[in-house]
């Protein structure tokens, strides 16, 4: 089969993913063997190849996976040859540590992450267990339903744990792949909140996207909104963000941060300014298998629009540096067969 693997860790601009041709995986006990046609392009993949995110190397990289059965073990009995499935970030959890036995497989002492710890899907095929991987309804096309395992369905686990209600103002930092699809999650389970949104620049790409899909209010990061926010998610690889978002945060509020690695530093903040008055922070770590099917069972309520550019599997150090560089709208995916 033919793959992009990382040997070693380096800037994107180097193009470290290089394309070759190996064995097609055999399917151990329990798995299946999954014949891809799309995987999306994420950004802890920027981080897993610069190595602010420790992998195990050689990897394959991309955790956004969508194909179909070709092979089953003896042990497999969920699926069938020609199902579609999808596999997401969550490869293995144990199941019997502190936070599997608790509802937190995410936290797993032992978990594993696709396309890092395990081989994922920026190649022809892959293999994983079964009861890690997802049926998945037949609402959109390949393309269009890859962004979902990852950016959508991390983005909604971010979005409940800001612990919303209906009638909230909630602020976007950042506005990418799951921002856009969150948003329009947020208009259908939450129709009376306001969406502000902050961008890296005026009138950019990502403001014009947010402007489209109905955002009430939209700034550059750094302005001050016309109201204080309730609940703020941050997908931004950058520090200083935190710091803002709490500046805007209003009493009780909670921000939400959505990010694997920062790139910088959180700047040093004051206590009464920013924390006092009950506001909170708090991080997203990978994603449970609940998480997912919760969010496959809400889009089949929720018809969405996503935005996607395109590339191919050789295009995957391509696809990387534009997402580094901010150079599209929406998702980037690659599309395999
Ligand atoms: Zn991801
Ligand atoms: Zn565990």
């Amino acid at each position: 089969m033919l793959a992009q693997i990382l040997r070693k860790t380096s800037r994107i601009e180097d193009n470290p993913l290089e394309l070759v041709e190996l064995p097609t995986p055999k399917p151990g006990s329990g798995e299946i063997l999954i014949k891809i046609s799309a995987c999306g392009v994420c950004h802890t993949e920027l981080d897993e190849v610069e190595g602010r995110l420790k992998c195990k190397l050689p990897v394959i990289l991309g955790h956004q996976v969508i194909g179909r059965v070709t092979e089953l073990d003896e042990e497999a009995s969920r699926f069938n040859i020609g199902d579609r499935v999808g596999v997401a970030w969550i490869y293995h959890a144990c199941g019997h540590c502190y936070y599997c036995l608790n509802g937190e497989e995410n936290l797993c002492d032992n978990f594993k992450g696709t396309g890092c710890d395990a081989d994922g899907g920026y190649a022809e095929y892959m293999t994983v267990s079964e009861n890690f991987a997802y049926p998945i309804p037949d609402v959109l096309d390949d393309i269009h339903t890859a962004p979902l395992l990852c950016a959508g369905a991390i983005g909604y686990r971010a979005l409940k744990l800001t612990g919303m209600n209906d009638g909230d103002i909630i602020g976007f930092y950042g506005y990418g792949a799951s921002a856009h699809i969150i948003h329009q999650v947020i208009k259908i389970l939450y129709p009376d909140s306001k969406v502000y949104v902050f961008t890296r620049r005026e009138n950019d790409a990502p403001s014009q996207l947010a402007a489209k899909l109905g955002a009430d209010w939209i700034g550059v990061t750094g302005e001050t909104p016309p109201s204080k926010l309730h609940r703020a998610i941050d997908t931004t690889p950058s520090g200083i963000v935190i710091k803002e978002a709490l500046r805007n945060l209003e009493k009780g509020g909670r921000l939400v941060v959505n990010v694997i690695r920062k790139e910088s530093m959180i700047p040093e903040i004051e206590y009464s300014e920013y924390l006092w008055g009950e506001r909170e922070i708090k991080s997203v770590a990978n994603i449970t298998r609940k998480d997912v099917q919760e969010f496959l069972s809400v889009i089949v309520r929720t018809p969405l629009k996503i935005n996607v550019k395109e590339f191919k599997l050789s295009e995957a150090n391509k696809a990387l540096l534009s997402l580094k560089h901010g150079k599209h709208v929406g998702a980037a995916v690659l599309k395999i067969i």
